[in-house]
């Protein structure tokens, strides 16, 4: 992180923030006192150390029991690393619930078909320790496979309720029981008392919070918005599998769900509501395939049980969408 500009600023702006260059509340780890000459300033600031990495179960337990004695709130954001803007959304959503957060990192072998992307995916640690430096987290949690699923594991979490809601599952039908054994173990281990999942992955999120109420998992899991780029892209670890053309298209998924949003708002008293709900989504659809996407499925769904959606009191809708560019597929949605 020693190069990191946006370091630096931070460490600058939380020692401003604070008047006296003292370590600000909630800063993780050690700080580390630096010049940053760099940015014109001459006097030395704090900066955060990259945040603790635990990799096997037992010193995760040892930390926590000793947060939960002190009586310290914990949130958990589980995510699959290559961290971008909307992870760091979703810690920062942490940071105003909870003094100690943990982020786990862990590229869930279980949630990915043997033709899917699981020895490509992109591992990025040092840089996803770097971001996190500058976000007071107290713990990654980065367990090798070995130590989440060591020999003889033999135990699965089967969803259903939204998990079969024929939306990803009908596409990736060994996702959801990969995501379900996996988070279900993360939030035995860590303990939290709110976990952070994106709406980005919507159907996960309602999946998780199902799982979370049916184990009687003492956790509030908490849904946070998709962070976009500015033509309206929903960040992604996979965007980078994205070529500079596809890249180009790529936002027309946002668009066409804000402009199928628009007109579903529209003709919300109108009647045959069913019929015309249909073809907004069908011309929806259309227009997502011209523009160079494989459809896999745009859906109006009810927002909570994310069944279909018939008559205008079957809603409050979410549109959903997911559809392939290239290599790349790409999965977004929107509330209408
Ligand atoms: P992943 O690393 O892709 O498994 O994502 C980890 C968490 O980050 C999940 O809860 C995702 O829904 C969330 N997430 C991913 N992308 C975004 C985004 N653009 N905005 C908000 N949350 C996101």
């Amino acid at each position: 992180m020693g190069g990191n500009p946006a370091a630096y600023k931070v460490a600058i702006s939380v020692a401003r923030r604070n008047g006296c260059f003292q370590l600000a509340s909630g800063f993780a780890a050690a700080a580390l006192v630096v010049s940053a000459r760099k940015y014109g300033q001459t006097k030395s600031v704090l900066m955060a150390q990259p945040p603790r990495v635990v990799r096997t179960v037992a010193p995760l337990r040892r930390a926590v029991t000793k947060w939960r004695t002190s009586s310290e709130r914990i949130a958990l954001v589980p995510t699959m690393g290559a961290l971008h803007a909307g992870h760091l959304a979703l810690v920062r959503a942490a940071r105003r619930r909870a003094r100690r957060l943990v982020v786990s990192i862990f590229v869930n072998p279980a949630q990915f078909a043997p033709h899917e992307d699981f020895a490509s995916y992109p591992r990025t640690l040092d840089s996803d320790l770097a971001a996190l430096a500058e976000m007071a987290v107290d713990l990654v949690w980065a367990p090798s496979v070995a130590a989440m699923y060591p020999p003889g594991f033999a135990t699965r979490i089967v969803p259903e309720g939204p998990a079969t809601a024929g939306l990803e599952d009908k596409f990736r039908p060994h996702f959801f029981g990969g995501v379900a054994t996996v988070v279900g173990k993360l939030l035995l281990q860590c303990a939290p008392d709110f976990a952070m999942f994106g709406e980005k992955d919507y159907q996960q999120l309602k999946v998780v919070t199902r799982l979370a109420n049916d184990l009687d998992l003492p956790v509030k899991i908490v849904g946070v918005p998709t962070v976009r780029e500015k033509d309206g892209l929903a960040l992604s670890s996979r965007n980078a599998y994205l070529s500079a053309s596809e890249r180009a298209v790529a936002p027309t998924l946002h668009r066409v769900l804000e402009d199928c949003s628009a007109k579903i708002a529209r003709i919300a008293r109108e009647r045959p509501y069913g019929e015309l709900l249909a073809r907004v989504v069908d011309e929806g659809g259309a227009a997502i395939e011209r523009s160079g996407f494989a459809l896999d499925y745009l859906e109006a769904r009810n927002a909570e049980t994310l069944r279909p959606v018939a008559s205008a009191k079957d809603g409050p809708i979410r549109l959903l969408v997911a559809a392939r560019i290239g290599k790349t597929r790409l999965i977004d949605n929107i509330a209408v």
